[in-house]
């Protein structure tokens, strides 16, 4: 019918200007990543065995990491001295120094709140709450955390996380401040507060999750502490989890009693 007829051309012309748009949009960012000489577009990853396709350059993660950094140093208050931070940055430099990812200086940063919570941001920084680091025992525990964390890192699981949410937009003008065709576009300062801390506390996948544990076991192996301390970690987790305030963590990294079960196994694996 001809009504039929028309409806269908002005679909198919609504269709192909939206696909065009769409087009259009991915190849001006190709061309930005292109442009930014960006090598590391399907490279391969030591970490997780796997070629990837990140958007994000190094030096434009580390500087989304500084941009959220100054959002959270508003947002918390810090430990800026004393024996707790030493210890953190001691235990985290013995990690960094066996992690697979070695582009960029990692930064470990202690909260004053009373919250089961650790997190990173993309650029290396590790973050970890007093809340947290009072349940755990010995420096294996709180190396566990840290080489958790920095699993993330090394798997790139942060900036791709980044990458999905902040969508192309975003994506662009950091890659545009990145290649310096405009003066550095402060995006994360456009987010809010709430924002910023849903974007850096927002789940992993399950997969993710149990690839940063492996990895984690790895560089606590590395570096000479003892695996069994992430175990330990993750049942302090599973116990509180019950507690009041035990469920921030949890938001970011859940599947305990699997995990568990996985890094029992992966200990037991790659035992010599
Ligand atoms: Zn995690």
């Amino acid at each position: 019918m001809l009504s039929n007829s028309r409806d269908d051309k002005y679909r198919y012309f609504l269709f192909s200007r939206w696909c065009g748009c769409r087009l259009r949009k991915f190849l001006f960012i190709l061309f930005l990543v292109a442009l930014s000489g960006c090598a590391f577009i399907g490279s391969y990853n030591p970490a997780t065995g796997r070629r990837e396709f990140i958007a994000i350059s190094t030096p434009t993660e580390v500087r989304m990491g500084r941009d959220i950094h100054q959002r959270l140093l508003r947002e918390y208050e810090f430990v800026i001295r004393g024996g707790l931070l030493n210890r953190v940055r001691s235990i985290g430099a013995r990690l960094a120094a066996v992690s697979d990812r070695k582009d960029y200086k990692y930064n470990f940063y202690v909260i004053k709140k009373d919250e089961m919570n650790a997190f990173t941001t993309p650029g290396g920084n590790i973050y970890i709450f007093t809340g947290l680091l009072n349940k755990l025992k010995d420096d294996n525990q709180i190396a566990a955390v840290i080489a958790h964390e920095m699993g993330h890192c090394a798997a790139r699981h942060v900036v791709k996380k980044f990458q999905a949410i902040l969508g192309y937009d975003l994506l662009g003008s950091f890659i545009l401040s990145n290649i310096g065709l405009s003066p550095y576009a402060r995006s994360i300062a456009r987010l809010s507060s709430s924002a910023v801390m849903r974007l850096v506390s927002s789940a992993y996948s399950r997969h993710d999750e149990y690839e940063a544990d492996r990895l984690g076991v790895k560089y606590m192996r590395l570096a000479g502490f003892n695996p069994q301390g992430m175990v330990e970690v993750l049942k302090i987790l599973k116990k509180t989890s019950r507690e009041p305030g035990g469920l921030i963590i949890l938001r970011s990294h859940p599947y305990l009693k699997d995990r568990i079960i996985a890094v029992q196994h992966e200990i037991l694996c790659s035992k010599e």
